[in-house]
């Protein structure tokens, strides 16, 4: 098959940087925030309209200028339909007040509030359709009524930003309506660089917390988030924020992300199987998943977190020191890095509180130093990966709180980074095809978005 790709990826460059400074200009993007502190120059977020990824026709991947707007108008022109469906109960002339769900409300409460009386309730509550959402009522919630001449013609209960029970006076008596707003996904791309902590570079380049940490569960497989992330590390996401009204409501999945650690990148695709759900893959179409994560504890409550600069000390007088030490406040739930079977959980020596799990092939782990067990953890317990199984702490000889982690093959403790360890299933042969199709998409998407950021500074700067 002959085609004109090359071509096309070369045109697309130039196109897609026109693309991004259109919607620069029309402020569609949303995130440009310079804060003036050292990461600011580093990071960025761009919003895209959203026809990004359609693996089905790959030749639409040329979008035009013309496109692309065209799309945000159509979707601008959604989110208008949503809010008029919305409001598609408060059209009529009502008289409207809106009470709010208090702390041990019974609808009865809500409406005497509202100055109505208990034949309103029972005439709301003989509604035609589906009312159980009022069993469900809590603080906070909004309930708007709807009057006209004094006489009670509407009700809205706001369930969720989405979801709202809509109760309305017909001819004769009351039909109840849920409605629910589909959110409008976008697909946004970020880019920064660690200069302190990948929170704060996540943060200004426009992403959440949430949204951080399953960046890092994508790549905790291959980096250890808690001791490994060093100055100068970077990272590159497509992701999706679910919209309402031009809204963000909240994030949608991460579709592609690349991660640079002391030089090394690791690229993860996200991947809708047809056997077993989405999940990541290599752009080859391994499996992101591996038999152990490289932490066992989250990297968010290491004690060094935030002064990467400095190593934080080596806190206990194991002789022979042969393991790796996680500082970490008294508590910190510790997860077991892989699935297998605890060999023992009680007191030994210097170790302190300590488990050894078993997980076949000769290998097994060892968790130091913990000031408790997670509950049934005891020797023959089953444990999988992530499972919280005990809390650091400073037993044994420890002169500060941390997690002793040893990793061992064949009794001899061995670095995980170097042990040829079993990858979860890879992209099945039948996916194959669509999955190479995406991965290339993806990959050539990461690659141009930064481009065009890069060109977009350059460009910035020079007019400067
Ligand atoms: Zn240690």
């Amino acid at each position: 098959m002959t085609d004109s790709r090359p071509a096309v990826t070369e045109y697309r460059y130039p196109r897609l940087h026109l693309l991004l400074a259109i919607l620069i200009s029309t402020a569609l993007v949303v995130a440009l925030t310079l804060l003036p502190s050292p990461d600011a120059t580093a990071t960025r977020t761009v919003r895209l309209a959203q026809p990004l990824v359609t693996v089905e026709s790959p030749a639409q991947e040329a979008l035009t200028v013309a496109d692309e707007v065209e799309a945000v108008a159509a979707l601008e022109e959604a989110a208008d339909a949503q809010s008029e469906a919305a409001a598609a109960v408060a059209e009529s002339n009502f008289t409207w007040s809106v009470a709010e769900v208090k702390k041990g409300d019974t609808l009865s409460h809500i409406f005497k509030r509202a100055g109505l009386g208990p034949k309103d309730v029972q005439d709301v509550l003989a509604a035609k359709g589906d009312l159980s959402e009022f069993k469900k009522i809590h603080p906070g919630q909004q309930v708007r009524f709807g009057l006209k001449d004094e006489r009670l013609e509407a009700l809205v209960y706001v369930i969720s930003r989405t979801e709202t029970l809509q109760v309305r006076r017909e001819s004769d008596g009351f039909i109840a309506e849920m409605k629910v707003e589909d959110l409008v996904p976008f697909t946004s791309y970020s880019e920064g660089v660690i200069t302190s902590s990948l929170f704060l570079a996540a943060q200004k380049a426009g992403l959440t917390n949430s949204m951080t940490m399953e960046l890092a569960n994508i790549f905790g497989y291959d980096v250890d988030f808690a001791l490994d992330i060093r100055k100068g590390d970077s990272f590159k996401v497509i992701y999706q924020e679910l919209h309402l009204n031009g809204e963000k409501v909240r994030d949608g999945d991460i579709l592609a992300a690349q991660f640079t650690n002391q030089g090394k990148t690791f690229t993860a695709i996200r991947y809708d199987t047809s056997d077993r759900g989405a999940d990541y893959f290599t752009p080859e179409g391994m499996s992101m998943r591996k038999a152990f994560r490289r932490s066992p504890v989250d990297f968010a409550r290491i004690s060094s977190h935030f002064n990467l600069a400095r190593r934080h000390p080596v806190l206990h007088t194991i002789r022979a020191h042969k393991g790796t030490d996680y500082a970490a406040s008294t508590g910190t739930p510790i997860k077991a890095t892989g699935d297998g079977k605890v060999a023992f959980a009680g007191w030994k020596g210097g170790y302190g509180r300590v488990v050894i799990l078993t997980h076949g092939q000769g290998i097994q782990t060892l968790y130091g130093h913990m000031s408790g067990f997670a509950r049934n953890i005891r020797a023959g317990t089953r444990v999988s990966q992530g499972q919280v199984i005990g809390y650091v702490g400073a037993s044994g000889l420890a002169t500060g709180p941390h997690l002793h982690y040893e990793f061992y093959v064949n009794g001899s403790v061995r670095n995980p980074v170097t042990v040829k360890l079993p990858q979860a299933e890879p992209v099945s042969t039948k996916d194959k095809p669509a999955f190479m199709a995406l991965s290339a998409q993806m990959q050539n998407q990461l690659s141009t978005y930064a481009a065009a950021i890069k060109s977009e500074t350059l460009a910035r700067l020079e007019t400067e």
